[in-house]
């Protein structure tokens, strides 16, 4: 567990990352999906809806919000200002990808709202 509170930054950067990776799988990848859930903390805390993932994306998931909750920044930069880049090859690649996937979706969506607040 999580020794310290998260900040509300933190969570709704958790929500987002949740949310991002959430309709990039739903839109890209076929085959069997399970419900994500993270060892490090209550999920449920933050975002009351499920969401199901393949293990890949889970695997990415996971490893996104371990590194946000391991930034050492406070208050956080814009990941790619940021001088700790905590994203490496395949996960930085992948990721990427990600963010302007389902950056695309939700502008198409009109849910401009959820990318900048
Ligand atoms: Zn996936």
């Amino acid at each position: 567990m999580v020794e310290r509170k998260m900040t509300e930054k933190e969570k709704s950067d958790i929500r987002m990352l949740m949310k991002f990776v959430g309709i990039f799988c739903q839109k890209n990848h076929g085959g069997e999906k399970s419900p994500f859930s993270f060892k490090l903390l209550e999920i449920k805390e933050i975002e009351k809806k499920k969401i199901g993932l393949c293990a890949d994306c889970k695997q990415l998931l996971t490893y996104g919000l371990t590194m946000r909750l391991k930034c050492p920044h406070d208050p956080k930069p814009m990941c790619k200002k940021c001088e700790t880049q905590c994203y490496h090859g395949a996960y930085k690649a992948k990721i990427r990808e990600v963010m302007k996937f389902s950056g695309m979706h939700l502008v198409k969506h009109g849910r401009v709202d959820l990318l900048y607040h």
